[in-house]
């Protein structure tokens, strides 16, 4: 068991004091920190802290296959690492994305593969093979957009913000409340001509400025949330397919699981993130970057999902809340030692086989592994391989502690 260093991601989107604050260091930093990656990405994985220096995990799964990662983890994904464990800080939102199914992605990156196409192309859509599935838990207030809401409840949306420009596509949700109207509806916003946008995106900018200067309350948060894009992205068809979404605010501790297909965008807001280790982004706008609209056209899922469906079921064992989600990259569990606890060293050995990364978020415990001990502090993370567990924590306040495993 050894500490890990994570790898900081600046992006134009991140906080200056977020992460920072979280790992302890000064802030607000030169630029804004995006995400804070623990893992073995090959394009930035994190380092272990070893009498010896520093490592890294990718190297350290190199060298030692069987006992870093297991014998059912390395039979099923290789001598990688399948989970990628990021914190995230969004002070502004992100593009609006989606994620191709594992099928999609093998074909989609050989198709480019074949094309000629490099990895690091900025027009690549398929960086890898795998399906990129994700769990997101907020450790603060988080804001997002994600998912098709259920289609009665967008015209209702829809029709509150009254704009006459919008009534032909009011009708046309109306006469087919299921999948293939807003296949239909979103394929004209996100292929319509630019002058055509010109004119509708500010229409509904309209809309959206009137609904909140009446007070009225029931879908404030949807016509903020459309005003700031718009305002952001002008003329951009992805203003307009936010209106098509739901729209999720997570207190701490809840969570969304996002799988192939969804059409998702994060607004606002600090949590863990979970996903297969995978680069796969196929972007629908609210974006500078590279949109492939045919290419996310073949990949977006527009099944009407209430938000309570993007939420995983948790169940409790224990100090331990398991989020149960279906991808067998990963596991998501949040241990939580209060109270009683405090003092009493605890066993808490993983419910599935395999490497464990362990990150707290609050609170400080010493935790025990077969071969070692250290301290994790918030915001300070840890590798333990999978001969090293089971472990045990002992903690003298109250700590919370993510723990990702492999999910088979
Ligand atoms: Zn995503």
């Amino acid at each position: 068991m050894h500490l890990l260093r994570g790898a900081v991601r600046t992006y134009a989107w991140g906080s200056r004091t977020a992460i920072a604050e979280f790992t302890g260091r000064k802030s607000p930093t030169a630029h804004p920190e995006a995400e804070l990656w623990f893992g073995a990405h090959p394009g930035d994985p994190a380092f272990l802290q070893t009498d010896d220096g520093e490592e890294s995990l990718l190297e350290v799964l190199h060298e030692d296959p069987e006992g870093q990662l297991g014998n059912v983890a390395l039979a099923r994904f290789g001598d990688t690492l399948p989970f990628l464990v990021k914190v995230l800080a969004a002070d502004e939102p992100l593009s609006l994305q989606a994620h191709p199914s594992a099928e999609q992605a093998a074909e989609g990156y050989a198709r480019e593969d074949k094309l000629g196409i490099p990895v690091t192309a900025p027009t690549r859509n398929y960086r890898d093979r795998s399906h990129k599935p994700e769990l997101l838990v907020a450790l603060g207030p988080f804001e997002a957009l994600a998912g098709f809401r259920p289609v009665a409840r967008t015209v209702e949306l829809m029709r509150a913000l009254a704009v006459t420009d919008l009534d032909p596509y009011v009708g046309l949700l109306a006469d087919q409340s299921d999948a293939d109207g807003l296949r239909a509806l979103f394929t004209t916003w996100i292929t319509a001509p630019q002058p055509d946008l010109d004119v509708l995106v500010p229409a509904v900018l309209d809309g959206a400025i009137h609904y909140i200067r009446s007070g009225k309350k029931k879908f404030a948060a949807e016509a903020k949330t459309v005003l700031e894009l718009g305002e952001r992205y002008p003329g951009d068809a992805g203003v307009l397919a936010a209106l098509l979404l739901n729209r999720i605010s997570l207190k701490p501790g809840e969570g969304i699981y996002l799988g192939a297909g969804n059409l998702h965008a994060y607004l606002h807001g600090v949590g863990v993130e979970v996903m297969a280790n995978s680069d796969n982004v196929l972007r629908g706008g609210l974006t500078p970057k590279h949109v492939d609209v045919p290419e996310l056209l073949r990949v977006l899922d527009f099944t009407p999902t209430p938000e309570g469906d993007l939420r995983p079921e948790t169940v409790t064992d224990g100090m331990e809340l398991i989020y149960q989600t279906p991808a067998p990259e990963f596991a998501v569990s949040v241990l939580t030692i209060e109270g009683e606890q405090l003092g009493h060293e605890i066993d808490a050995p993983a419910r599935h086989d395999g490497p464990q990364i362990l990150l707290c978020t609050e609170g400080s415990t010493v935790v025990h592994a077969k071969s070692s001990t250290l301290t994790l502090e918030r915001g300070s993370a840890a590798w333990v391989a999978a001969d090293d567990g089971p472990i045990r924590l002992v903690a003298a306040q109250p700590t919370t502690l993510f723990r990702a495993t492999v999910g088979i």
